[in-house]
């Protein structure tokens, strides 16, 4: 027998909310999504009146519903905002090429502005050419230091007052488990955290923090946006891979868990006493840093001089590693 809505519009209900358990008819679903990410945007004051915003637009579900939805709530709202796209091309053959002509379809279709920036131009290497160097063990380490650094200078370039990235309830669950199991309670604070900000860089704010993953599949299939769906050739991230298996187990059983996941993890985060590193800028290319040289500049030593491990591990052991190589230099010039 047919479900009727239960918001009491009448109509058929055509899906059973990830996140309620209620049977909604589409328009219904629609509504109430949008709400809640309009929300989300009120509660956490996410946006001022006027902002040049920045969507980081991969051309996946995520990115891709975060520019359709903040371009309708900006609209309906009068949120006052300036909408634009910038996107990372990590420089991957059969993934990042595909990807990124969706995100020029959503450029046209959205009509926003789009910047894209390479790796190739930042730094000098395609993450082909990286994984080419080191394999397919460490790539994302370099993949995920460099695109952190490559959004913070797309940003800068375009002068945007903050920066909208897609992650999505389940991607803060899983990594609000992956830092309790390794125990790096500091690091919550950051993953839970709605923006992240510090004086030297741009802010970045998340928009669909409290939106299930399913929801957003279901927001996009059924209003038929243009997404990319396939996975990196590079993607191996064992790690996250086991914390997101396990989430979805418990969600089978307990849809609340993601949510409620993320709630433990805010509470944890805002305990007294949590040592979080100080933020200053990288001696070398002036970017956010907590070391004298960031992550990226030391990552990017070790590939140049062909010791593409160098910035893999311990910033100490970098320090030795970097300083034998400075000496082993010298007895040369010697
Ligand atoms: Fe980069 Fe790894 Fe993500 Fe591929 S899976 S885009 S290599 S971080």
């Amino acid at each position: 027998m047919p479900v009727t809505c239960s918001s009491g519009c009448g109509k058929r209900a055509i899906l059973k909310r990830p996140k309620t358990g209620d049977a909604l008819c589409k328009d219904c679903f629609f509504w109430a999504f949008e709400t809640e990410v309009h929300n989300t945007i009120i509660n956490g004051h996410l946006f001022k009146p006027g902002q040049l915003v920045a969507v980081a637009a991969s051309g996946g579900k995520d990115s891709t519903v975060l520019a359709y939805i903040l371009k309708i709530l900006n609209e309906r709202h009068n949120y006052g905002l300036n909408l634009v796209l910038l996107s990372v091309d990590e420089g991957i053959t059969g993934y990042r090429d595909d990807s990124l002509e969706t995100v020029k379809k959503n450029r046209d279709e959205y009509e926003m502005p789009l910047k894209i920036l390479s790796y190739e131009e930042l730094y000098g290497w395609s993450m082909d050419a990286i994984v080419k160097q080191i394999g397919k063990k460490n790539n994302c380490t370099f993949c995920g230091v460099f695109r952190r650094q490559a959004l913070d200078r797309g940003a800068a370039m375009l002068g945007v007052d903050c920066v909208a990235t897609g992650h999505n309830a389940d991607d803060i669950a899983e990594t609000v488990l992956m830092n309790i199991l390794r125990g790096d309670i500091a690091r919550l604070q950051r993953c839970t955290a709605i923006i992240t900000a510090n004086e030297d860089a741009i802010p970045r704010c998340k928009p669909l923090k409290y939106a299930y993953e399913k929801e957003i599949v279901m927001y996009a299939y059924f209003k038929r946006l243009h997404y990319f769906s396939t996975e990196c050739v590079y993607s191996p991230n064992a790690y996250r891979g086991y914390a997101r298996t396990f989430l979805k187990d418990l969600e089978k059983v307990r849809p609340s868990v993601i949510m409620d996941i993320i709630h433990s993890g805010e509470s944890l985060s805002v305990r007294e006493g949590i040592r979080m590193p100080e933020v200053g800028k990288c001696s070398r290319c002036g970017y956010v840093s907590s070391q004298e040289l960031c992550k990226a500049c030391v990552l990017l030593d070790g590939l140049n001089r062909g010791l593409p491990r160098l910035g893999i591990g311990k910033s100490s052991k970098v320090k030795e590693a970097l300083e034998r190589e400075k000496n082993k230099v010298a007895a040369d010039d010697f």
